[in-house]
């Protein structure tokens, strides 16, 4: 197999180099927030769930009446399944996040009086809840470091910047975790999404525009 000078790069280097590129996106991104919107824990858990193959913009125009409806986790676990399958139709797979849905609150009201727990062994239980939701949740709603989120557009960025040569989640997010200080956890994953819509996209990364092109060992530098 023919090694690239990224493969060759030592772990101290990296490290130093995913610390600076922490740097440069706090820099650009101070306080990235969530996209979805939400005021309380258990909101925030259904718009994630809901965002599932779904643009934050089409949750953001689903979640206003839904949760006006249900407020509380109790709302939901008593939800009729045909009533919500329609309320959510639009955001897609609306039969399993539905199904999801009224399962992670039923489970919120027996097994945690309806709070959202607050650990990722508690969240990881809940049905529909994986280590990506279980991270955005920790992160945003209680401010916990448990981890980093890993999504479509952290898989990419991890990879284009040479921090990971893993392809599943986990195994990207257990790279990143061991390159960064557990305080920028939370906002590398943020800030990171943030970049991937913004700048990095799938098809036409604007690496002439990155303020990580010098540190990022995929940049191409197009005509502008
Ligand atoms: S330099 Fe290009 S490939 Fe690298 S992170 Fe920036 S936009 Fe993405």
């Amino acid at each position: 197999m023919n090694r690239t000078p990224r493969d060759r790069e030592s772990r101290e280097k990296k490290k130093v180099r995913a610390q600076k590129i922490e740097s440069l996106l706090r820099k650009e991104y101070p306080s990235p927030t969530i996209a979805l919107s939400h005021s309380s824990p258990l909101h925030l858990l259904i718009a994630v769930i809901l965002s599932a193959q779904c643009t934050d913009v089409r949750v953001n125009m689903v979640t206003p009446s839904l949760f006006k409806k249900y407020k509380t986790a109790r709302d939901l676990a008593e939800a009729d399944p045909e009533e919500l399958e329609r309320e959510i139709h639009s955001t897609g797979f609306f039969r399993n996040k539905a199904k999801n849905i009224i399962g992670c609150c039923k489970a919120l009201v027996e097994n945690h009086k309806g709070n959202v727990p607050s650990s990722m062994e508690e969240l990881v239980q809940l049905p529909g809840v994986g280590r990506k939701t279980a991270n955005c949740i920790l992160g945003e709603a209680f401010g916990i470091p448990a981890g980093i989120v890993v999504d479509t557009h952290v898989m990419r960025l991890a990879t284009r910047l040479g921090l990971t040569q893993n392809s599943q989640p986990d195994k990207i997010e257990a790279d990143l975790c061991n390159l960064l200080a557990k305080k920028d956890w939370i906002h590398f994953g943020n800030a990171v999404i943030h970049h991937g819509r913004n700048i990095c996209g799938a098809r036409n990364p604007k690496c002439a525009d990155c303020v990580l092109n010098k540190l990022c060992p995929s940049a191409e530098y197009p005509q502008k």
